[in-house]
């Protein structure tokens, strides 16, 4: 059953909305959730306004990390079987992308997509490993299966790739992805396309094995911390950030050998918010950066509606976070899109 879901979501994009709570000193809930798929824009006792949104799913105030990460779960598991899995947080500054995408760090239950995904995946080949070690499901054509996870991070700042990951010590970080030396970190990389597959030249990448969990959750959390954070009028965070989970997976039969190889893109993006509204004109870097952001949320939003309309030509080129996922965007994948909303007018 599981396995029929999932082929049906292939190549699909599913889009939820998550209204955070209203912080202190914002004005009353204008957002309501009358049922599991709808979101109600409506003044309270007016009908001026009132707008209603459909969703695949809606999340209210009181949703907690567990039940959001719930729904995207499946698809997390998918990448061993080699689906491509991308999963974006959209919305203004300050709407709750990032709590959604890294959560907070102040509880264990407050911890969002990206450390759950992680570990959901050290599990789930643990689990597998026993499988197979138990000749359950491990014996036959569909036994045999190794699996290596590698964490990559980075942000796209003015169309420039950043390596998050910097400092990666050389030992842990694998192949061609070399740690960079210090100073030169914070160079804008290149993408490359091979065939399916693309590749971002010279990115550290940082081996999730089990056995060295707790360093590779803590470069998780550091890579948040590093992404470039600019002064704009709406919020001091503003801020886009991109760790992605590669999973290799390799099935070595005496009969059959065969390698699949997936990302697990997990994409906070910029904040939607428009340059007039969050008043950077007046730095010349604020606008630049403003207008860079602009276009990689108008690249995106043209190609998912390309990939909706099933086009010919999907304008992957665009920008260098629509080149990025090519390969995970589309075809082989899942997409996962959460609005994250603030309640308030
Ligand atoms: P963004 O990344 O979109 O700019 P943040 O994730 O930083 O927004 O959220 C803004 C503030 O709201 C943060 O203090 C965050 O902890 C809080 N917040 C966001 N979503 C939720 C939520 N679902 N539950 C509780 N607090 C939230
Ligand atoms: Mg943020």
């Amino acid at each position: 059953l599981l396995q029929n879901q999932l082929q049906e979501l292939k190549g699909s994009i599913r889009v939820m909305c998550r209204v955070r709570p209203t912080a202190a000193g914002e004005g009353a809930a204008v957002v309501t959730i009358p049922t599991p798929t709808d979101v109600l824009v409506a003044q309270p006792g007016t009908r001026e306004g009132r707008r209603s949104f459909a969703f695949d799913q809606a999340f209210g105030p009181g949703s907690g990390q567990e039940a959001v990460f719930e729904e995207v779960e499946p698809c997390v598991e998918s990448v061993l079987d080699g689906f491509n899995v991308c999963i974006f947080a959209y919305g203004q500054t300050g709407s709750g992308k990032t709590f959604t995408m890294e959560g907070s760090s102040r509880e264990e239950g407050l911890a969002g997509i990206n450390p759950r995904a992680l570990r959901r995946l050290f599990e789930m080949i643990a689990e597998r490993k026993q499988l197979a070690a138990m000749g359950g499901r491990g014996g036959g054509e569909s036994g045999g299966w190794e699996y290596a996870v590698s964490l990559s991070y980075l942000e796209i700042y003015n169309e420039n790739l950043r390596d998050l990951l910097g400092d990666v010590p050389a030992a842990r970080a694998g192949g061609a992805a070399a740690a960079p030396k210090k100073g030169k970190e914070r160079a804008s990389l290149d993408i490359r396309s091979t065939g399916e597959q693309v590749q971002v030249l010279g990115l550290s990448s940082l081996q999730a094995d089990l056995y060295f969990a707790d360093e590779v959750e803590e470069a998780l959390r550091r890579g948040g911390g590093r992404r470039s954070v600019a002064a704009t009028k709406c919020n001091a965070s503003s801020s886009r950030s991109h760790p992605t989970l590669d999973a290799e997976s390799l099935q070595a039969l005496p009969s059959r050998r065969e390698r699949r190889h997936a990302p697990l893109h997990l994409v906070d993006l910029a904040g939607s918010e428009r340059v007039k509204k969050s008043d950077v004109s007046g730095q010349a870097t604020g606008m630049l950066e403003a207008q860079a952001i602009n276009k990689s949320l108008s690249a995106l939003g043209n190609v998912m509606a390309k990939l909706q309309e099933k086009a010919k030509h999907v304008p992957f080129r665009d920008s260098k976070l629509t080149q990025l996922l090519a390969d995970s965007l589309g075809g082989n994948s899942k997409t996962f899109m959460f609005v994250n909303i603030n309640p308030s007018a």
